[in-house]
């Protein structure tokens, strides 16, 4: 007989809307089923334990490609998309914090001269690379390299377990974030503790939790390229000092960060990366799950793979 799921991790599945996967899974790789057929059954009742989901599961049965750093890629991994312009959005839907309606994004003309502009400084991103983590949060806390420092009201570097094995990245602090100067603490917040409530994980055990960029955008429009760029050197100083053992890219912005390239989600899922080293994986962004939880199927797969990963590295 399969196990019974415990009172808080049915909940937490049933928050994510998971519950029917349990049993789906385990039947979709009995039956080595596609991808379609698994949203097509996701309508199935009943439940079986986290064990066997990822002990039978198809992603956890089969050895996903691995890739090299971004670097080295083959090419037709690499490809880049077409080039996005400063201030366009994402095709993967922007994030939309605490499901509230956004006003369109609209930079400042200060904002986007100076994000655009900003070009790699070695000498600063060397300094950044040398901080603990002392200097590294005031580091951030007082930086002005691009224009999202004008509106501001405080930096947010991260939070968590230094030590983490896990590493989590999002895109930017949304409104109640800037407010609090803690990274996912809206709505999208709430989803994530659940979808690591759901692999066992907790926020400040064993994970480590930052934004690709530290600073708001206006109207949490998708940060530019060249915030993004300004900020990657303390996300990598970050890396750096917490040395988590897997990487989880939250939506495009914080995948195309990582992995330096134009990334599509939908393609680059159930696949593992690397930046420096370390195994990234990516997955869809907590905010858009708010707004397509039929997606929240494919997230679920994407932290079962996540959690095979970090089990195969010991
Ligand atoms: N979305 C993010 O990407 N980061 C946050 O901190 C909050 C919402």
């Amino acid at each position: 007989m399969a196990p019974r799921l415990s009172s808080r991790r049915d909940a937490v599945l049933r928050e994510m809307g998971l519950g029917p996967i349990w049993r789906l899974r385990a039947r979709q790789a009995a039956a080595d089923a596609t991808e379609e057929a698994f949203e097509q059954e996701a309508s199935a009742p009943a439940a079986t334990g986290m064990a066997a989901t990822i002990a039978t599961s198809r992603a956890e049965t089969q050895r996903a490609p691995v890739f090299p750093p971004a670097a080295a890629a083959p090419a037709a991994e690499l490809q880049p998309g077409p080039a996005r312009p400063a201030g366009a959005r994402n095709v993967e839907p922007p994030r939309a914090h605490a499901a509230r309606p956004q006003p369109a994004a609209t930079p400042t003309p200060a904002a986007t001269s100076a994000a655009t502009s900003a070009a790699p400084d070695p000498a600063r991103s060397a300094r950044i690379a040398t901080l603990d983590w002392e200097a590294l949060e005031a580091g951030i806390h007082d930086c002005r390299a691009c224009a999202l420092c004008e509106r501001r009201k405080q930096a947010v570097p991260g939070v968590g377990d230094r030590q983490a094995r896990w590493m989590l990245v999002g895109e930017a602090p949304g409104a109640e974030e800037d407010q609090r100067g803690e990274p996912f603490v809206g709505q999208a917040g709430r989803l994530l503790d659940n979808m690591l409530a759901a692999i066992g994980l907790k926020r400040g055990e064993d994970v480590y939790i930052a934004n690709a960029v530290k600073c708001r955008p206006p109207h949490n429009r998708t940060p530019e390229r060249g915030e993004i760029a300004a900020c990657l050197p303390y996300l990598d100083r970050q890396i750096a000092l917490v040395q988590p053992q897997l990487l989880i890219a939250l939506g495009r912005p914080a995948a195309q960060a990582l992995l330096d390239r134009e990334i599509a989600i939908s393609a680059a899922r159930g696949k593992r990366f690397e930046r420096a080293g370390v195994a990234v994986v990516v997955t869809y962004h907590p905010a858009y799950l708010l707004r397509n939880p039929q997606d929240k199927a494919k997230a679920w797969e994407d932290l079962c793979f996540a959690r095979r990963l970090m089990a195969e590295a010991g």
